[in-house]
């Protein structure tokens, strides 16, 4: 087993999830079977409880690990399994070492940072591997930035592991920032070279060093580098702002065969140089696309990059595959509530109604569903904009009269979308909803059914606590609303269709957790198609 590390310098959000994804892509070009993993420092168990202003998107596994958006980058960039093994946080960290001394394992010594806290980090290391023994190298990814207190004890057992497992099997990658100074007109060097000078004094020297970069790095600035951060300088690597998507980071990174460093270090020279065309094809494709569609997404993050990252990921993947450019319209569901859905979604070619929890926006959410419903434009509604749609249809098709999900409003005459029986008791906030991936049936004769292609059985990610109420079943069904999917197990609800629209779709469960670049969602590629069909009859 071979090992990658992943570190981060002088500041965060330098894309060093892109740029472990990107070496797990061009590692699985080369014919490698590659597994990703993240370590997170903080302090929750895991990032479900946490506000998507503090970190972005939850990303939810197949098992119903509620994990960091990096995973999505590394479920999209490569094909390795990934599980609750693949994500850990100082939180489990921690949690896993007071259990084991209150059950005495310990037998009566001292608890410490060192050894034990750091074992049971380098046991994860051991976990995931032992559990995928298959896999040839194992990538991770160390949240937060070089130098940080909490990050300490991840960047220690790291340093230890690398001794037991033997230097020549693992490979640590540092990845800085080299900022323009726009009065000076220069490229600066000093602070990669404290970032590393950092990581040193922790007794980890980096392998390779990876330069964020806007421009391109010089052979000076390459030759200064490598002196000062005691590495050769060909393992000095340029990863330049990309000019259209993130999918271009892996061509970037192998400007400088960054791929062939890796496999130098740890001994997998012999494997051949990556064939690329798949990744270049789907990358001209978002580049270059002969068609144009305008996308409203309304939501309560709208301003967040990385609230719905997967969706529009998923989006994009969609788009290549239909040769079309999707551009979003971000719209504040507020904003609907205040001017109303024509003036403030105005003529798009499909609307979308992301997930979320609590109450604000909600309205708004619902008056976009009903001007969608009503004006014939693509509808795609995930989760909370399926329980939207549901509301919205219980009330101005169904007159339910103030229908609502008790979720908003706890005294609604017609809760049509309610908590279910087992969720009534629940106290604890985290990994207490639905979660992870189940099995559906997927109803013969519906769209639904078409856009799987006729798959009768499908497997999708949940993320949520409320359903649809099964006691308004035959009352909405009576309204036309058609329910085209319900899960194997319990009957629940999973897809919501009008058959009369040209694409009202709602689902249940989170697709976009399921899309990557050349095998798009079949949702979000029916959905996609629908509003190319109506910006081409416009
Ligand atoms: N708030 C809703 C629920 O808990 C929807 C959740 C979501 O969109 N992920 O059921």
């Amino acid at each position: 087993m071979k090992y990658i590390f992943v570190t981060g310098g002088v500041v965060s959000s330098l894309g060093k999830g892109l740029a472990a994804a990107s070496i797990g892509a061009l590692l699985e070009h080369r014919g490698l079977k590659t597994l990703m993993q993240k370590f997170d420092p903080y302090l929750n168990v895991d990032p479900g409880t946490m506000s998507p202003y503090q970190h972005g998107e939850v990303y939810v596994l197949d098992d119903g690990a509620e994990t960091d958006l990096d995973l999505g980058h590394y479920e999209r960039f490569t094909s390795g399994v990934l599980s609750k093994m693949n994500n850990l946080t100082s939180g489990q960290v921690f949690d896993a070492v007071i259990k084991k001394e209150r059950r005495g394992e310990y037998l009566g010594k001292t608890v410490q940072f060192i050894p034990h806290v750091t074992d049971e980090i380098k046991c994860r290391l051991h976990k995931v591997t032992g559990d995928n023994p298959d896999v040839d190298v194992l990538i991770t990814e160390i949240g937060g930035t070089v130098g940080d207190m909490e990050g300490l004890l991840f960047i220690e057992a790291l340093r230890q592991f690398a001794l037991e497992v033997g230097k020549e099997n693992v490979c640590f990658i540092h990845v800085t920032l080299l900022p323009f100074i726009k009065a000076a007109g220069e490229v600066k060097t000093k602070p990669t070279q404290q970032s590393v000078a950092k990581l040193r004094e922790l007794g980890i020297q980096p392998d390779i060093v990876i330069c964020r970069t806007e421009a391109d790095l010089d052979e000076d600035n390459r030759k200064k580098i490598a002196m000062f951060c005691n590495v050769e300088k060909k393992n000095v690597v340029a990863f330049r702002d990309v000019a259209h998507t993130i999918y271009e980071c892996p061509l970037d990174l192998r400007r400088d065969k960054i791929d062939r460093l890796v496999v130098d270090k740890i001994g997998l020279g012999h494997t051949p140089a990556p064939a690329l065309d798949d990744w270049e094809t789907f990358v001209r494709r978002v580049i270059h696309p002969k068609h144009k569609i305008t996308i409203a997404v309304a939501g309560k993050y709208i301003e967040l990059q990385d609230a719905y990252k997967s969706i529009y990921e998923s989006l994009i993947h969609a788009g290549a595959h239909h040769d079309t450019k999707v551009n979003i319209v971000r719209v504040e569901a507020e904003a609907i509530e205040q001017h109303g859905a024509k003036a403030v979604i105005g003529d798009v070619d499909g609307i979308l109604v992301p997930g979320g929890f609590g109450d604000r926006g909600i309205e708004g959410k619902i008056l976009a569903a009903q001007y969608a419903r009503e004006s014939g434009i693509p509808y795609f509604g995930i989760c909370l904009g399926m329980q939207i749609a549901t509301i919205e249809f219980a009330r101005n098709v169904c007159k339910l009269r103030d229908a609502n999900s008790t979720e908003f409003d706890k005294n609604t005459p017609f809760p049509v979308i309610c908590l279910q029986e087992e969720q009534k008791g629940v106290q604890d906030m985290g990994a207490t909803m639905r979660l992870g991936s189940s099995e559906s049936i997927v109803f013969a004769g519906t769209k639904a059914a078409d856009l799987y292609g006729g798959a009768s059985h499908i497997q999708e990610r949940h993320r949520h606590r409320y359903e649809f109420n099964s006691d308004f079943q035959d009352r909405i069904q009576e309204g036309g609303l058609v329910i085209s999917s319900v899960s194997a197990k319990e009957g629940l609800v999973e897809i919501i269709e009008l058959p009369d629209h040209p694409f009202y779709v709602g689902a249940q469960f989170h697709p976009e957790f399921q899309s990557k670049p050349n095998k798009p969602h079949p949702l979000f590629a029916g959905f996609v198609k629908a509003a190319l069909d109506r910006s081409q009859s416009h």
